[in-house]
């Protein structure tokens, strides 16, 4: 079955061969995969790898939201596997499997194929698959590795690793190693000793016996730091005093799928859901959801600002707050972009103050595709009304979108056209992304603010602001 998801290309940067490549989404997985996990493990648990590899990539591309790499600007991901995905292309597979390359290529490219644009989410969003060697007993809570909790990657006892190479290693370094590898200072007739009482101190490890923070000599060291500069497999890590043996159990970060552990809950028959779902919890397996013409929004980010909020005395003269109507306009608007696939980030979630700074720095952070301040307008002469649309100088796109957003406002909301202007304003100048300011109408005309009150009406103005984004995305507005 030839499925829409494979249309989906790929643009990725070698960066061994410093070129270009571009390639159907499936047949990137193929690579990612091949480099990923040995080829010899189960079909099953290279078919847990593959929705892995894929649901990173996913993650990564702009067109599903995502950031792209952000080492090489104008493509969706790297080859870096320390820095995006690992990836062997068909040179790289023949080397590595020698005379076994035709029956390798064919098993990789049925895991591929068998879960064909299937990737792993999180309340409806890609996850951060990750995954490592073996995880030796335990894989790890995502706060000791990044710093921060993430809901699907928790510790959970793996002892289906105990059986890879990686379970137990053991790795021997001399005191004037130690010294030179991690920079510690040490006394010169410390190197001659077989023995230095004390030389290690375990300060801090994780519930699941990973080393978080260690003492060597004089200096202390982060587990990572200690990992890499000594180019230990994992940070679960025992040593003996007397030769400064680490005992290292485990490889990799040890944070979400382990691989052998996925090797042999293949072998013991467990399906790809309950392997995937056993390293990475709550995650559901869905199918991808392609940006079409017909969901132009799939994938966007829509920044959504209404307005700074909590503000009492910006009210209409029968005492409707501003900070109410923008909020309760921006959460229909927000629900409308989300049923059709967008990433909506909200400046502010409730009616509370929050800064210009504020909002502009949430819109800059969420890369947002656009962003859309909702606003209404006030004047002393309560006979005042209408809508308006801004954008700023230079911002071709946001004068596009403006267009498209209050050509829609008027003819939904049939008040008066006060047209779109261009505009010098803080917030429109310092986003980063195409931007409109909207002023709905005006909340000091009674005859408005009545209107504002009712819910109906609010989501009349929140449907046009949608419609014309959406025309925006389609093309579809012709000045
Ligand atoms: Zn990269
Ligand atoms: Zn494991």
């Amino acid at each position: 079955m030839k499925d829409e998801v494979e249309e989906l290309k790929v643009r990725i940067f070698d960066v061994e061969k410093k070129k270009e490549l571009v390639l159907e989404m499936e047949e990137y997985v193929e690579g990612a995969v091949s480099y990923a996990m040995p080829a010899e493990f189960p079909l099953e648990a290279l078919r847990a790898q593959a929705v892995c590899s894929r649901t990173i990539a996913i993650r990564r591309m702009t067109v599903f939201g995502g950031s792209g790499c952000r080492r090489y600007h104008g493509y969706e991901l790297c080859t870096d596997p320390q820095h995006c995905q690992g990836f062997l292309d068909q040179e790289g597979r023949m080397k590595l499997w020698g005379t076994k390359f035709e029956e390798y290529s064919k098993k990789v490219s049925k895991a591929v194929e068998d879960t064909a644009g299937i990737i792993l989410t999180y309340n409806g969003n890609p996850i951060e698959a990750v995954y490592h060697r073996a995880c030796g007993g335990y894989t790890e809570d995502s706060e000791n590795v990044w710093g921060n909790i993430v809901s699907y990657l928790r510790r959970v006892e793996c002892n289906y690793c105990k059986d890879s190479p990686d379970w137990r290693k053991v790795k021997t370094f001399s005191i004037r190693q130690l010294k030179n590898m991690l920079g510690i200072n040490l006394d010169e007739n410390c190197f001659e000793k077989k023995e230095v009482p004390g030389l290690l101190d375990k300060i801090v490890s994780t519930p699941s016996g990973r080393i978080k923070r260690i003492r060597i000599g004089d200096m202390i060291f982060e587990g990572g730091d200690v990992k890499k500069l000594l180019g230990l497999p994992s940070t679960k890590i025992n040593w003996k005093v007397s030769a400064i043996t680490f005992e290292i159990m485990g490889s990799g970060h040890g944070l979400g799928m382990c691989q052998y552990g996925a090797r042999t809950m293949a072998l013991l028959g467990f399906p790809l859901d309950e392997i995937l779902k056993f390293y990475f919890t709550g995650v559901e397996l869905s199918k991808i959801e392609k940006p079409t013409k017909a969901k132009p929004l799939a994938g966007k980010v829509v920044a959504i600002d209404p307005g700074r909020g909590g503000d009492a005395n910006h009210c209409g003269p029968m005492g409707l707050s501003e900070g109410y109507v923008n909020l309760e306009i921006a959460r229909v608007l927000e629900a409308m972009l989300v049923q059709e696939g967008a990433r909506v980030v909200m400046t502010r979630a409730k009616n509370e103050y929050k800064s210009l700074q504020e909002r502009v720095k949430i819109i800059n952070e969420s890369k947002a595709d656009i962003a859309v301040s909702i606003h209404q307008n006030f004047c002393d002469d309560e006979s005042i009304g209408g809508t308006e649309t801004f954008y700023c100088r230079g911002d071709e796109k946001g004068k596009r979108l403006s267009l498209c957003i209050h050509k829609e406002l008027i003819s939904e909301l049939k008040l008066i056209d006060h047209g779109v202007k261009e505009v010098d304003l803080y917030i429109l100048r310092e986003t980063q992304s195409p931007s409109t300011f909207i002023n709905v109408a005006f909340l000091s005309n009674p005859e408005e603010e009545r209107l504002l009150s009712e819910r109906e009406f609010r989501e009349r103005a929140a449907r046009a602001i949608y419609t014309g984004i959406k025309a925006y995305y389609q093309g579809l507005f012709k000045e």
